[in-house]
């Protein structure tokens, strides 16, 4: 009885949640600029209404008669799990000062618009005051929420709980070691065919292909929709309302393809949530107040990179499906063959951007962003360096050189928005979904269905070990259950190696 009033408790704050997302979708899809002053004080609103809720009276009553209720069950049990994560997300408010966030959202808004026009005009210095601020601001946080060795600690663990700077400097050596190799060789082979990417591609018509190749990959679109944006997100009320949108680029067919299908792996994840776990505290990040079917940022990305690199990159993908793009563009793709296609879809091409980044530079473009940002957190570098420091790592890490400041430190939303930890997740998740599909591939039920294109076997396997359990496991504890292991860049390293040594037929 205590337990099923703590529920109904929660539910109500995961609503509170949900209607932030639809808040969310809006201002980035529909709502004009005008709306932007009001819809900043409803979502502040509505973040203060939740925060109060999780830290009131009635919370901690209900909390308190439910834990001694259950305290006999085992505690992998969803009451027990429930009662856990609760206690988690209240310490982490109680920890953060509501004054702080709402420094913290004043200054990002700021900084944001500075952000635009210092980018227009490559312009560092007119942001770097503001950027330091933040970084100040981050700081702050840090300490608010506490950390053992690191600043950069507490920050990570907002969004990756449990990930340590320690862990990562891990991760990140044993990419490079892997990967500088592979693409120093890529380097002497001659590029594949590309320029038919860069053809002219009517909107209209990839629209249309996106919409298909979702539905070859299983988004549901009974319980989702697509729509246009600048910058492709994917965002879900609940587990049968995931809405995804594409970018599209008239004169290059690369944009459409490769978002639509990383966010399609997004919205398969949260589509796959068990529906017993609607309106619990399984769906919903309750300390950043954020709706999610995953147990970490880094795991959801390592579905949408799962999609997004060994379904919609591998060889079998485009020999099965090349048809859908051809029958839309079948003057512009004339002289191209599926093999030719898919070579020319996974060229490796060490570029200045982490978005549409290739996959074996893709997670350097990561390694140069959580060097230094976490650099400036731990002060071992002034915010006003950071834009010879970034043109230095690119060049030492890809062999880019940076022509100005808008296509290299100022490219990215996150710094000036006051999102510093986020980006390791990005490198995280790829680690992950090699693991992960490593694994799914074991079983001859879903490897003999990629072969021939069809996934219907796979989004099973991954809907029974992983999906289903929305954010009942930490993401450790959720790969382990996958996959029997830890994490592990073995299987990534492997499977880059493979593809990209037979693809440019280095010996
Ligand atoms: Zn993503």
């Amino acid at each position: 009885v205590s337990y099923s009033a703590l529920a109904r408790r929660v539910a109500t704050i995961v609503d509170l949640v949900g209607i932030m997302q639809v808040l969310t979708w809006d201002a980035r899809t529909q709502m004009p600029p005008g709306g932007a002053w009001g819809r900043s004080h409803q979502m502040a609103s509505l973040t203060s209404v939740a925060r109060d809720m999780l830290l009131d009276a009635t919370t901690a009553r209900l909390l308190d008669a439910a834990d001694s209720d259950t305290a006999t069950l085992p505690e992998d049990r969803i009451e027990r799990q429930t009662i856990a994560q609760l206690r988690d997300a209240i310490a982490l408010h109680r920890r953060i000062p509501a004054e702080l966030l709402t420094r913290r959202s004043e200054l990002a808004a700021a900084t944001h618009d500075l952000w635009v026009e210092a980018r227009k005009n490559s312009d560092f210095s007119s942001l770097a005051g503001n950027l330091e601020q933040t970084f100040d601001l981050a700081r702050e946080l840090a300490d608010a929420i506490g950390y053992e060795t690191t600043p950069y600690d507490a920050l990570l663990g907002l969004y990756e709980p449990g990930s340590t700077s320690a862990g990562l400097d891990a991760i990140f050596g044993e990419l490079c070691a892997g990967l500088l190799p592979l693409l120093a060789d890529i380097a002497e082979k001659p590029a594949p065919r590309t320029d038919f990417l860069r053809r002219k591609f009517p909107i209209e018509r990839q629209r249309e292909m996106v919409r298909r190749i979702g539905v070859v990959l299983g988004y549901d679109l009974t319980r989702g929709r697509i729509d246009d944006v600048i910058h492709p997100f994917e965002v879900a009320f609940d587990r049968d309302d995931v809405r995804v949108t594409a970018s599209y680029d008239e004169n290059w067919l690369m944009p459409a393809l490769t978002s639509s299908v990383h966010e399609n792996g997004h919205a398969i994840y949260e589509q796959h949530v068990d529906p017993s776990l609607k309106r619990t505290i399984m769906v919903a990040d309750l300390g950043l107040l954020y709706g999610t079917g995953g147990p970490s940022y880094g795991m959801h990305e390592s579905q949408s990179r799962l999609f997004e690199n060994h379904v919609g990159r591998s060889r079998s993908f485009w020999q099965a499906h090349y048809a859908i793009v051809c029958d839309l563009f079948a003057e512009q793709l004339a002289d191209v063959d599926a093999d030719t296609f898919w070579r020319g879809f996974s060229a490796v091409m060490p570029g200045l951007t982490h978005f549409g980044a290739d996959e074996v530079t893709h997670d350097l473009q990561v390694l140069v962003r959580v060097d230094l940002e976490r650099a400036v957190i731990e002060r071992r570098l002034a915010v006003r360096d950071l834009p010879e420091a970034w043109n230095a790592r690119m060049k030492d890490l890809l062999g880019v050189t940076v022509p100005n400041d808008t296509q290299g430190v100022l490219q990215d939303v996150h710094w000036p928005t006051g999102q510093i930890g986020t980006f390791a997740n990005y490198a995280v998740g790829s680690v992950m979904a090699a693991q992960v599909f490593t694994a799914a591939s074991a079983d001859p039920a879903v490897s003999a269905g990629c072969a021939v294109g069809d996934y219907t076997a796979l989004r099973g396997w991954l809907g029974d070990k992983l999906y289903r359990h929305g954010r009942r496991y930490s993401r450790r504890e959720a790969l382990r259950r996958a996959t029997g292991k830890t994490d592990d860049t073995a299987p990534y390293i492997a499977y880059l190696n493979e593809k990209y040594r037979d693809l440019y037929a280095i010996g």
